[in-house]
């Protein structure tokens, strides 16, 4: 399952990161996952339990944001969300497309207990 390596990359990062600021725990952590990053959100919160057990941020709750996929049109021009995978621009119908977000998995916040 592709969200555990997730999950195990992640985790040394939020340690690295309490560590550096000499946080005494982490409490909260929010990550933005696009929709087009293949990342099922239960399987994530599943793997992250899992994981996260017997680490420095055992305990520290986990919240997901899925992102929307965005373009933009490169005919028109204009940005606008992608439903339903429906890659063609509103607008022009033109099938031209720059992806602005959808694909992104990041770390967005961290929510720290103070040392
Ligand atoms: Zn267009």
């Amino acid at each position: 399952m592709h969200e555990f390596s997730i999950i195990q990359n992640l985790i040394p990062q939020i340690e690295e990161f309490l560590l550096k600021g000499n946080y005494k725990k982490v409490n909260k952590i929010l990550l933005e996952v696009g929709v087009m990053s293949g990342v099922i959100q239960d399987a994530l919160e599943f793997a992250y339990d899992i994981c996260s057990k017997g680490s420095a941020i055992e305990g520290a709750a986990l919240s997901i944001r899925m992102v929307p996929v965005s373009a933009s049109c490169e005919k028109c021009f204009i940005k606008f969300e992608v439903h339903d995978y429906s890659f063609v621009c509103p607008q022009c119908n033109g099938a031209d497309l720059k992806f602005l977000s959808g694909s992104e998995l990041t770390i967005k916040e961290i929510e720290v207990e103070e040392a």
